[in-house]
């Protein structure tokens, strides 16, 4: 008998899916081809929609001390997030070694199991399973699962074996990165431009410790890995700033370019594709992790829900459906933040007018609901009410019939579906999803009224996915018994 899901990667994405899964209590095994984790961290935060599905599950609180960033941008024009009704605000500064140090414990609490130092090789798939092939520290070996899902990052070994095309836009621009200790910089948080076509950014990681990026135009975007040396950068950042980082040193650095790929489908078959597997992109907008910490926690469920034998007809496929569109558009706004970061002096008009347009606060919501993730709303049909597939925000709060308020984070934290009642419902209005209740918690309440502000209102009833996203509203939409079908399957 197979065990549930392979995953390849025990990156950020491998790790939230893992732990999504093993919450919905599917047998999961991770192959990671690193003995351990490397302490690296390429990002440095992530977004507003990131941390709210981090406390969905109850784990933002459990990151320690972080910041909240009100200083947005558009590649490199101002937002300030302040300014905007709605709360964009992401976590600033973070390491990624961080936020993957907290997944791999929770996975660890949740009983995922993980073979490091085994490089997943091959795999076949038969009409029920597919058997993959790794080398570990003790030879070659096998393994099945009824899923395979590569989370195995833009050079993903799964997508390249499952023949996924990944159409995407060849590298034109290079840059440098380095984490250099000892040089004291002036932080230059969202760039700066220099006359001639460059940029620079600088931001403080740690006392001592800056991370540097550096736009030069000329510099090759084909370096490869481990080419780069520390003269290269610190000669480059003096050419850019007038500074000299030469008697510092770099704790790591890496060459970087506006590449791009998207996969053509995230599913085939039996196997999957998620995060930076899934799409790949000039990491200029801050976010990667984010998007593919979103994928995971799409698909999770949906995987749970195929794996335990109760997932309705399609549900499966919905992750690509709802996330492809997803991957799209991030590809699309970080080539446009590319253009405003990396262009030369003919890009100054058009920089000019992304100030003022910005100044426009629906303007500025529009962009910010793009890099935050906040405005992601999945096409879960026409008319319905405005929240319908769109995320309900996890910070409103619910009065209990007992006087307790509760956050919709905190109801989310099971991964199950949840189905909110309020007062002005009745309960009579939880009766159809009498049959859904192993799959679906039913919490009665009233909402916060002063939350209740919003353009759209909150419904008297909502019906939530496990990932947040509003399945189904009442009295607006059609009938709920529909939707508990369609995203939960049939009732017991
Ligand atoms: C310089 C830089 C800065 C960035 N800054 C940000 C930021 O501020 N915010 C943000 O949101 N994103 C940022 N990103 C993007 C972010 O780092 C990535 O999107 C994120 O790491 C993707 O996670 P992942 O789990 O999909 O892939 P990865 O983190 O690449 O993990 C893939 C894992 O799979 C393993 N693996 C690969 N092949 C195999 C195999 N065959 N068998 C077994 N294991 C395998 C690898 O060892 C690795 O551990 C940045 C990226 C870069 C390069």
């Amino acid at each position: 008998m197979s065990q549930g899901v392979i995953i390849v990667g025990a990156g950020p994405v491998g790790l939230m899916l893992a732990g999504e899964l093993r919450l919905a209590g599917v047998d999961v095994v991770v192959y990671e081809k690193l003995p351990a984790a490397t302490g690296e961290s390429r990002g440095l935060g992530f977004t507003a929609r990131t941390a709210e599905i981090l406390d969905q599950r109850g784990l933002l609180a459990r990151l320690g001390e972080f910041r909240w960033g009100r200083q947005g941008h558009f590649g490199g024009v101002r937002i300030d997030f302040g300014e905007l009704a709605e709360n964009h605000f992401g976590v600033m500064g973070l390491p990624q070694s961080r936020t993957e140090e907290l997944l791999e414990k929770w996975c660890t609490e949740l009983g995922v199991t993980f073979r490091h130092g085994c490089e997943v090789t091959g795999y076949t798939e038969t009409d029920e399973q597919v058997v993959i092939g790794f080398e570990g520290p003790d030879g070659p070996g096998q393994d099945s699962a009824l899923y395979l899902v590569g989370c195995d990052g833009s050079r993903s070994t799964v997508r390249t074996l499952a023949g996924i095309d990944f159409p995407g836009l060849a590298a034109t621009r290079g840059m440098y990165l380095a984490d250099v200790v000892g040089a004291g910089l002036r932080m230059r948080p969202i760039g700066e431009r220099v006359p001639g076509g460059g940029m620079v950014l600088s931001v403080t990681l740690e006392p001592g410790v800056d991370r540097i990026v550096i736009h030069e135009p000329g510099i090759r975007p084909d370096h490869g890995v481990g080419e780069l040396t520390f003269t290269e950068v610190a000669d480059a950042w003096q050419r850019m700033t007038g500074e000299s980082v030469h008697h510092a040193s770099a704790r790591w650095m890496t060459a970087l370019t506006n590449a791009t790929g998207q996969a053509a489908q995230y599913r085939r078959g039996r196997v999957l594709v998620v995060g930076d597997a899934a799409h790949d992109h000039a990491p200029l907008g801050a976010q990667g992790l984010s998007v593919g910490l979103q994928d995971a926690v799409n698909l999770g469920w949906k995987l749970a829900a195929t794996v335990n034998g109760r997932a309705p007809e399609g549900l499966l496929d919905t992750y690509h459906d709802e996330r492809h569109p997803v991957g799209a558009e991030l590809i699309r706004n970080t080539l446009a933040q590319s253009l405003l970061y990396l262009s030369g002096e003919e890009m100054e008009p058009l920089r000019a007018v992304m100030r003022e347009l910005v100044e426009v606060p629906e303007a500025a919501r529009h962009l910010a609901g793009q890099v935050s993730g906040l405005d992601v709303r999945y096409d879960l049909g026409a008319g319905g009410h405005p929240l319908l597939g769109a995320r309900l925000d996890p910070a409103l709060e619910l009065t209990r019939p007992d006087g307790a308020r509760t956050r919709v984070a905190e109801l989310l934290h099971a991964a199950r579906g949840v189905l909110v009642v309020t007062g002005a419902a009745g309960a009579q209005a939880a009766e159809p999803a009498r049959g859904w209740t192993d799959r679906v918690d039913v919490v009665t309440g009233s909402w916060n009224r002063a939350d209740a502000a919003g353009p759209a209102g909150i419904p008297e009833t909502v019906l939530l996915r496990p990932d947040g996203h509003v399945a189904w509203t009442g009295p607006q939409d059609a009938e709920l018994r529909t939707a508990l079908e369609r995203w939960f399957g049939t009732a017991v």
